[in-house]
Parts: structure tokens; sequence; C-alpha cells
């Protein structure tokens, strides 16, 4: 069985995860509406977070 040679030195397993991170995305879909809606914040379109209305949207 093929094995590596030498033990992966902290610093080269580092190089080897500076890729791994994973990235947020700006925006997401709003569960009421579907629109666009940045995360952690009161939805523009519908005016709704976390499921409830937080403020009413002019029709
Ligand atoms: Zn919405």
């Amino acid at each position: 069985m093929a094995v590596p040679k030498r033990k992966t030195s902290p610093s080269r397993r580092g190089m080897r995860r500076s890729h791994d991170a994973l990235t947020v995305d700006a925006f997401h879909e709003c569960s009421n509406c579907g629109e666009l809606k940045r995360p952690h914040n009161l939805c523009n379109a519908c005016g709704h977070y976390n499921g409830r209305e937080i403020v009413a949207v002019g029709l």
C-alpha cells in the first residue's frame, strides 16, 4: 500500500485547507414571498421576518 513518506506539517496542512473555507451567500430567498433578501434582515418586498409579518406593506 502506498503510504506518505513524511507526516504533513501543520503549515502544509494549513496551506491545503486555505481553499476549504465556506462562503456565506449575500442573498437568500424570502420564505414568505420568495423574493431575494439579505439574511437576518426584514424582507423588503413583503415585510416578513422569521415567518411573521413585522411591517405592513401597502398594497
Ligand atoms: Zn418576502
